[in-house]
């Protein structure tokens, strides 16, 4: 009998894993025309072309940090080729994406900054001239020394690169600056925040991992892996995978709705409503894995109702410096602490010592009890029916079903909340920890150059401005994450002034919510020095630019992880091509070396190391590691382990070293915000976001919401490719989306410019616009970063990049969210007008 083939087994079946997503638009024709290359009028194909010649590397585009080999041609004017290098043992978990397909692009690429900088003119009007090295390192060294008795006055942004981890701990260690941030709080604090509810503490993208590979069932919600930055290990696992039930929630037709069994449209910011009718169904309908709960989670866990506290806590008889508590035994119906106990209840309301108690479950089903589906129906528009469900699926494909860790978590002022709660319904159904559940990744630590170098460190002696936040209105900011509070320091001046910035790899002005801030506090700096290696929206701001190779332009003194393994995957970078003659560069450690010699004379040997032999760093690394070096180097990668870690590793970071669904030192915390719709409230609640505040959208009024693209990685140099530009012409993602009625009624038609205007900043960005049915009504959407707005001034311009998308920072207010200090990008109101020629 012949068997019948969906296409969506078909596209699981196939290698879709970086090509079915779309990765392979960035095709092979493409590539050879945008390097027009022809010999007697024939277009010269790959197959004409003699690569002699293979090297490895590991790719920096995004911060998975893919191993690649890069197969190089014997005439070397012809393009590069670069594929995924996979370790062996890792084949089924990993691939590379189609984004490196663009690095031939890169180095003659006419916005690549050649030689180092020194602004001319007013800040901002991105007027530079071209200097000598000697004369740009000594210029920044006499700035810097200014505040070298002072450090805390320097401020360090340092995103991403092999180096960000050198520069950050340079500044800190050897020039004393306690304050140091990358973009955490812009990209996945609020995921981070929410789990730090359940877990003790904040834990990232690559903190747990989604075992797709073994899942039988995923319900994506605030997130479209497939459309994500980090896409690859996602598609490479459901490809190798045993074909997981998918269904999408999302604000537009998801990429991954290509193999999911659905997708279903949900109301911009709404998703924690989805989830808290999730938990309601599956408390009320028994559905939850009680042995998973009582054995792993808080959740017997007894409470004094009228003052919430734990009844009783005790020094934990196994783990130390962790709590026991009092339970209520079913066996003998007695109270006693949970290590005691024979049958812990879950359910349970009482007295003990003449006062109201009840479990942490009892709470948690008593808090839920009014987000009824049909009550998160009127919100997220989601049908009553369809949520009940999903919630249902979620338990009868337990433990091997999840709602994916997820990744970005800081579009909308719920969304700490969404992933809480997210974790919650995760832990009801005991996933966590599960073969096709959510695992704990394993990871290797790798020494730090500094480390090994054994470079004389000191400790800085004053507190960070983080610290401060904390203790002023953000307890929950991310320490060295929070960059908008950097920016909200240098702009009031507290708790100190900052005088100096030092901006590696990080476009600030870009990705900071509410860009126009970015800018003034840039302008109100004495000084500042950005390190990188094309123009960026930041760069009309500083005072020095210092041009840094791509990253396959030099071997770094460090090995590399991939962010998102779950086998501790190491790769070994190394310089793949030189770069081209009239380019003048210099790699972050040669540049550190120089700022070492100028600004402390006393360390500068020992860091000589890193700017002259990078590679005797990586090879003790590798020593350190247990990792043979020379078989590292005829290879590019190894994986240490062959499959991630099946087991829930307590003690967590918690008090009680457990899982807690309601978090104790949070509740002791955060008590006055019990019975509030709050972002810290102990007890999962419906935090609305800030958008729906002030009532319904008018008839010209959206909410924008920017997502993300397997073709571009927002901010990073790829943006401005012109393979990358004209792929998202092709698949119509150079502009934004609105629903098809709304649309119409708007007079618009797919292809008409728009002028889209923030009703809280009065900023306004122009936009190609498509209409769709597949898109929620109340969302325009577009693909994050590709529109510099007016930021193209003077020296600075992005050739190739597409000026139609929408960048949502550029219109949204400077607003973080209250208590966790971080953005929420997508919750703003925007008025559309079709552009009149
Ligand atoms: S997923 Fe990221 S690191 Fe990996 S190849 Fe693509 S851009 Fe590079």
């Amino acid at each position: 009998m012949k068997q019948r083939i969906s296409r969506r087994d078909f596209l699981k079946t196939t290698a879709f894993a970086s090509l079915a997503i779309g990765n392979l638009a960035l095709n092979d024709n493409l590539i050879w025309s945008i390097n027009n290359r022809s010999r007697n009028n024939e277009t010269i194909t790959e197959n004409a072309v003699q690569y002699n010649e293979t090297r490895f590397s590991a790719c920096t585009i995004c911060v998975q940090f893919c191993p690649i080999k890069v197969r190089i041609p014997s005439d070397k004017s012809m393009p590069i080729i670069v594929e995924h290098n996979p370790a062996p043992g890792a084949e089924k978990y990993f691939a590379a994406c189609g984004r490196p397909r663009v690095l031939f692009e890169m180095p003659n690429h006419p916005d690549r900054i050649r030689t180092p900088l020194i602004r001319e003119g007013g800040r901002g009007d991105g007027k530079f001239r071209s200097t000598t090295w000697d004369e740009a390192l000594d210029y920044v060294a006499e700035n810097l020394k200014k505040y070298i008795d002072k450090p805390e006055q320097i401020a360090v942004f340092a995103h991403e690169g092999y180096e960000a981890g050198l520069i950050k701990e340079f500044f800190k260690g050897v020039i004393g600056t306690p304050n140091i941030t990358d973009h955490a709080d812009t990209c996945m604090a609020g995921n981070a925040q929410g789990k730090r509810f359940l877990f003790g503490t904040p834990i990232g993208p690559g903190g747990l991992y989604s075992d797709c590979l073994n899942a039988c069932l995923i319900v994506l919600m605030g997130r479209d892996p497939i459309s994500g930055m980090v896409s690859t290990p996602w598609a490479k696992s459901l490809s190798a995978g045993k074909g997981a039930r998918i269904i999408a929630f999302d604000i537009k037709r998801p990429r991954i709705a290509d193999l999911a069994d659905e997708y279903i449209l949900v109301a911009p910011g709404t998703d924690l409503a989805v989830v808290l009718a999730f938990m309601n169904v599956i408390i009320n309908e028994n559905l939850y894995n009680s042995n998973f709960l009582i054995t792993y989670t808080n959740a017997p866990m007894l409470i004094y109702t009228d003052t919430m506290e734990p009844v009783k806590l005790s020094d934990h008889p196994i783990y130390s410096g962790k709590k026991t508590y009092l339970v209520y035994d079913r066996k003998d119906g007695k109270y006693k602490f949970k290590t005691d106990a024979l049958d812990p209840q879950l359910e349970y309301s009482g007295e003990y010592e003449g006062r109201p108690v009840k479990t942490v479950f009892t709470l948690l089903k008593e808090s839920v009890e009014k987000y009824t589906p049909k009550w998160a129906e009127e919100i997220s528009g989601v049908p009553e029916e369809k949520i009940k469900e999903v919630a249902r699926l979620l338990a009868a494909y337990a433990p091997q079903a999840f709602i994916p860790h997820g990744y970005k978590g800081a579009r909308y002022r719920n969304e700490g909340m969404f992933y809480r709660v997210a974790g919650i319904v995760n832990a009801l159904i005991g996933s966590y920890g599960a073969k096709g559940g959510i695992v704990w990744p394993r990871k290797a630590s790798i020494p730090s150059p500094l480390t090994i170098m054994n470079v004389k460190t000191v400790k800085p002696s004053a507190k960070s401005i983080v610290e401060y936040w904390q203790k002023e209105g953000y307890p929950l900011a991310l320490d060295g994450t929070a960059s908008m509070l950097f920016i909200k320091s240098i702009l009031e001046e507290k708790p100190y002034p900052i005088k100096a910035g030092i901006i590696y790899n990080q476009n600030l002005v870009s990705h900071i919510q509410g860009s126009s801030k970015a800018e003034e506090a840039l302008k109100k700096l004495e000084f500042s020095v950005m390190f990188d290696v094309m123009w960026n929206e930041t760069a009309p701001f500083v005072d020095v630019i210092l041009p840094l190779p791509f990253f396959f332009e030099y071997t770094p003194p460090t090995l590399v992880q991939a962010a998102q393994t779950n086998i501790a995957q190491i790769s070994l970078p190394m310089k793949v091509l030189d770069p081209p003659s009239g380019v003048d560069v210099r790699t972050p450690g040669q540049i550190l070396y120089e700022l070492a010699r100028r600004l402390k004379p006393e360390v500068a040997d020992s860091l000589k190391i890193i700017a002259e032999n990078p590679e005797i760093i990586q090879r003790n690394q590798a020593e350190k590691l247990k990792i043979d070096f020379d078989e590292l180097k005829t290879r590019g990668v190894v994986a240490l382990y062959t499959e991630p870690l099946y087991k829930v590793p307590i003690p967590f970071a918690t008090v009680t070293g457990e899982i807690e669904l309601i978090n104790i030192d949070m509740l002791s915390k955060f008590k006055d915000q019990l019975n509030k719709p709050s972002v810290v409230n102990p007890l999962p609640c419906w935090v609305p976001p800030y958008y729906m505040e002030d009532g319904k959208l008018g008839d010209d009024e959206f909410v924008a919401v920017d997502t993300f693209s397997p073709f571009i990685t927002p901010n990073a140099f790829i943006r401005d490719s012109n393979l990358i530009s004209q792929t998202m012409k092709w698949e119509r993602m150079d502009g934004v989306y609105i629903n098809y009625n709304r649309g119409v009624k708007l007079g618009l038609k797919d292809g008409d410019y728009v002028i889209i205007e923030s009703l809280e900043t009065g900023a306004k960005i122009r936009a190609k616009v498509y209409l769709s049915n597949e898109v929620h009504p109340h969302a325009i959407t577009g693909i994050h970063g590709l529109n510099p707005g007016s930021y193209e001034r003077g020296d600075v311009k992005f050739t190739y990049m597409t000026k139609t998308g929408i960048n949502t920072n550029l219109l949204a207010p400077f607003k973080i969210v209250e208590y966790e200090g971080r953005a929420a990008q997508c919750d703003l109101k925007v008025r559309v007008r079709r552009e009149v020629a």
